[in-house]
């Protein structure tokens, strides 16, 4: 079976290339850019929806790999959470996005405060439904520090370190990144799938 990415987002897409050995590709370079409505209430539910269009869509042959992702923030009672790629409207940038939040942190007068990633996981094949999670906790700042890594990256200090995961090495976030946590828990999974489809 061929392992298909639910995802158009290039950081993500990196990101899993560079944690599979196998080649992964997203589903738009098969059937190009399709919306999928991301209606559901909670990372699993988000997942899950994604990457049941995309099977659906591309049929038996495929084992679909979805990741939704994002950070909440205790302080604003877990904003911007399953909003934050459309925090700060429906088609925000990811600088714009992180500049809402920055705002909202200054509102509260803080200039920084405790903050964690969630990455749900969802694998959909002819075998059946399977999701799992990581997480990456630490804290949010109100400057932005460096730019690598995309989306709340610049201004995210993991537990730990002192810098930005916007300033230290993709090496790093790749260790201990929430996505990359939920990747080892999915790993097995879709190599087990992929035994049993030969
Ligand atoms: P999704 O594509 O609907 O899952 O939205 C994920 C959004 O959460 C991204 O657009 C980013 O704003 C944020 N996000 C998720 N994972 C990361 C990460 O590893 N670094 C920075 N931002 C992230």
């Amino acid at each position: 079976m061929q392992i298909v990415l639910a995802t158009k987002n290039r950081g993500k897409l990196k990101e899993f290339r560079d944690m599979f050995d196998e080649d992964i590709i997203s589903f738009s370079e098969i059937i190009g850019d399709i919306d999928i409505v991301e209606d559901g209430s909670s990372f699993k539910e988000n997942a899950l929806i994604k990457a049941r269009e995309i099977y659906k869509r591309l049929g038996e042959d495929y084992l679909i790999v979805s990741d939704d992702s994002g950070i909440s923030v205790p302080l604003l009672n877990g904003e911007p959470n399953i909003y934050s790629a459309r925090y700060a409207g429906v088609n925000a940038t990811d600088r714009e996005n992180l500049l809402k939040l920055i705002k909202k942190l200054k509102e509260k007068n803080v200039k920084r405060t405790k903050a964690y990633y969630t990455a749900s996981i969802a694998i959909v094949s002819r075998y059946g439904e399977y999701s799992v999670h990581g997480w990456m906790y630490g804290e949010v700042i109100t400057t932005i520090r460096g730019d690598r890594g995309f989306g709340y990256d610049p201004i995210f200090i993991p537990i730990g370190y002192t810098q930005t995961l916007g300033e230290l090495d993709s090496t790093i976030k790749r260790e201990i990144s929430h996505r990359s946590k939920a990747l080892k828990l999915a790993k097995p999974i879709i190599d087990l799938l992929q035994k049993k489809s030969i």
